[in-house]
């Protein structure tokens, strides 16, 4: 089926949700460690990926890290130890502590929660910028006045409601943690993403806007806090003439091939950010007639970074789609779409979309976990929820959205055919 239509053919070589894109001074970074034997997690490369990311994103100091999730991990244990003291040797610095949790997000966010022993908490999304809700926040507040400890994350390069979550956090004297893994470059009221948390990550994972492959970093303000990642994530060394260890460590340093590769990305980072800023908006200009709208951002506030373009289905142009823990089934019905139709559309072109990630309440792993909705503990909603009285926002988004391809190398005319064959959804 390419889609309902002889005239669309599939397209030769796959276009990607979001791949890496490569440009040459990567290679040539690489090659000086090789020729030169630095091939470890000490070096050039490594200096200057910190050097890159603090001074693009405006904070004092930047670690780099073997992932987007070490960093968080470094977060976690940060804010752990900051709040609650150093915990007993095989117990974690959150340990039997409630966090609250980004719900709509990749599981990557919350889990560091967990292996510092923290409960997540998980707060619901609101409709304007697809992040953490602050009245469900606030309402989270009433519920567990004794959290101290917030994890947010900017979903799809989309800044969230930061001036409003910052607000409840110091009215409950509370830290932040920001995961801005998806939103380097996205940028808040003239402030990068990344700037706002007490702690904050960035990941350079193969998917997203700039990559190494792999990698991440740590950003902090803080030379102590700084110092303190530096030293775990090498396996927690003490000056010493010898090995020499007081605390527990980690092998968690970015490698120096690794950090050459994005060293020669962060000249293509602007660029990046514009092509997928064009992607976004053709995408929301031509499909602007169908009952579907893309992912919304606060206009007067945020500019995204665009990472990923999606889209929601108008309620009323929903057809039936069923969905199980690991299949779904759909009835195809005039005038009507529904995400999986969509993705099978885009599948059959030989072009990559994606659903909307699945809310972590939703997920098996955290199905005992609380999850709180503006209006209260979502969890208790089995009446009320079928009766429209409570309101599960991320599930709402989550069961009517699609993320589309958005690779910064995909072409006008292959997005006028994506665009063309998700038109043919709705016939
Ligand atoms: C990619 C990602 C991470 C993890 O980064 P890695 O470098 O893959 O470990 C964390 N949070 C979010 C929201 C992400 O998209």
């Amino acid at each position: 089926m390419f889609y309902r239509d002889a005239n669309i053919r599939p397209f030769d070589k796959k276009v990607w949700l979001s791949s890496p894109t490569m440009h040459g001074p990567e290679l040539e970074y690489v090659k000086k460690a090789y020729e030169t034997n630095w091939m470890s997690t000490i070096g050039e490369n490594i200096n200057e990926v910190e050097r890159l990311a603090s001074e693009y994103i405006g904070v004092k100091h930047a670690v780099a890290l073997s992932s987007g999730t070490a960093a968080l991990h470094m977060c976690m244990k940060l804010a752990g130890e900051r709040l609650y003291g150093q915990p007993p040797m095989g117990h974690g610095s959150l340990e039997g502590h409630r966090v609250f949790c980004s719900d709509m997000t990749f599981d990557a966010t919350v889990n560091p929660v967990v292996y510092e022993g923290g409960i997540p908490v998980f707060i619901d999304t609101e409709r304007e910028t697809w992040n953490m809700d602050p009245a469900a926040l606030e309402k989270a507040f009433e519920i567990y006045p004794e959290v101290r400890l917030i994890v947010i994350a900017h979903l799809y390069g989309t800044p969230g409601k930061i001036d409003e979550i910052k607000k409840i956090a110091e009215a409950h004297n509370a830290l932040v943690v920001e995961d801005a893994a998806e939103s380097l470059g996205a940028i808040y009221k003239r402030k990068e993403t990344g700037t706002f948390g007490d702690y904050a990550a960035i990941s350079f994972n193969g998917n997203k806007i700039i990559t190494g492959s792999s990698g991440g970093c740590f950003l902090t303000n803080n030379i102590e806090d700084a110092n303190k990642v530096r030293k775990w994530s090498t396996q927690s060394r003490e000056n010493a003439p010898w090995y020499q260890h007081e605390e527990i460590g980690f092998n968690y340093r970015m490698s120096n091939v690794i950090a050459g590769i994005i060293r020669g990305q962060f000249e293509y980072l602007d660029e990046h950010i514009t092509q997928k800023t064009a992607i976004y908006n053709r995408y929301k200009e031509e499909l602007g007639d169908l009952p579907v709208s893309v992912n919304p951002f606060e206009n007067d506030k945020a500019t995204p970074n665009f990472w990923l373009s999606c889209l929601l289905i108008d309620k009323d142009a929903m057809s039936k789609e069923i969905r199980g823990e690991t299949e779904y089934a759909y009835i195809p019905e005039k005038g009507k779409s529904c995400p999986h139709e969509i993705l099978e559309a885009i599948s059959s072109i030989n072009a990559e979309g994606r659903p909307i990630w699945k809310p972590m309440h939703m997920q098996p792993i955290y199905r005992m976990n609380p999850f709180i909705t503006k209006s209260g503990n979502g969890r208790a909603r089995t009446n009320a929820y079928i009766s429209g009285a409570v309101e599960d926002i991320g599930m709402d988004i989550f069961s009517r959205g699609v993320c589309l391809p958005s690779d910064n190398k995909m072409t006008t005319e292959q997005q006028d055919i994506v665009i063309a064959v998700i038109r043919r959804c709705f016939d």
